[in-house]
């Protein structure tokens, strides 16, 4: 009797458990299964599916590490170790961290499959690589624009060897904000969080990320908190972490 009575229950509750801590976009492709019962409507979910402890987003090291205008890369002149090199096409001959390098062949694969033609513009850039790339923006832009749009050394996801920017092959708007009007643009915003690839610094967040929209930048996290932040649209990693903004740098 006892057994009987708490069935429904016990079932409802493993339905609600596999949903809600089973990202929707886990599976690559989607998954078809079919549903062998009505589906219960779950409300979306208001805290991770995933463990935010898995990876640390203070160490220079880890897939997650959040670097930003108050969250200086430590230490500052940080080189990332296994850094490699890739074969496909570019402007400035591309390295990255061995586990983004092979998540960007992938991806550029799936692209070229798709008759989109993703290129390299930047990829990893050492502390003094960021002095000259920044100094250059100050010299043509002044110090308060280059600041919106180049990182100060010490400062750039470039530095940790997990970030790309991506330029169009035949489209132009290299690094500019119509890059995501161009195909490869259009590809990366629709399948890049696949690959474990996260658009960093969306459009209307730069009071949050202290950069203006760069639809070209994409930052590797791993295809289990890609598809975490996919779910909500042009959301930050500062938001999902629960960190303060960074808009500016600390005086
Ligand atoms: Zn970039």
């Amino acid at each position: 009797m006892i057994r009987a009575r708490t069935l429904p229950l016990v079932l409802a509750l493993i339905l609600a458990g596999c949903v809600s801590t089973t990202p929707a976009h886990s599976e690559i492709p989607a998954p078809t299964q079919k549903a062998a019962v009505t589906p219960v409507p779950i409300p979306a979910p208001t805290v991770a599916a995933i463990d935010l402890t898995l990876h640390s987003i203070d160490d220079a090291d880890s897939l997650w590490v959040v670097a930003d205008k108050l969250r200086p890369i430590q230490p500052k002149k940080y080189v990332p170790s296994g850094l490699r090199t890739l074969d496909v096409p570019h402007t400035y001959e591309p390295t990255l961290r061995a586990d983004a390098a092979k998540a960007y062949l992938k991806m550029f694969r799936a692209a070229k499959n798709d008759k989109v033609n993703l290129v390299v513009q930047s990829a990893y850039r050492s502390y003094s690589t960021q002095v000259s790339v920044y100094n250059g923006w100050v010299a043509s832009l002044g110090r308060k624009a280059a600041d919106l749009q180049s990182a100060r050394p010490g400062y750039s996801e470039h530095q940790i060897g997990l970030s790309v920017d991506i330029a169009s092959a035949t489209a132009g708007c290299t690094i500019q904000a119509c890059f995501s009007r161009t195909p490869e643009g259009k590809w990366l915003t629709k399948n890049a969080w696949r690959f474990g690839w996260h658009l960093r610094y969306p459009n209307g967040k730069t009071a949050v990320t202290g950069y203006k929209f760069e639809p070209w930048h994409w930052r590797y996290v791993g295809v289990e908190l890609a598809a975490e932040l996919n779910l909500t649209p042009k959301i930050t990693m500062e938001e999902f972490f629960g960190l303060p903004a960074a808009p500016d740098y600390a005086r």
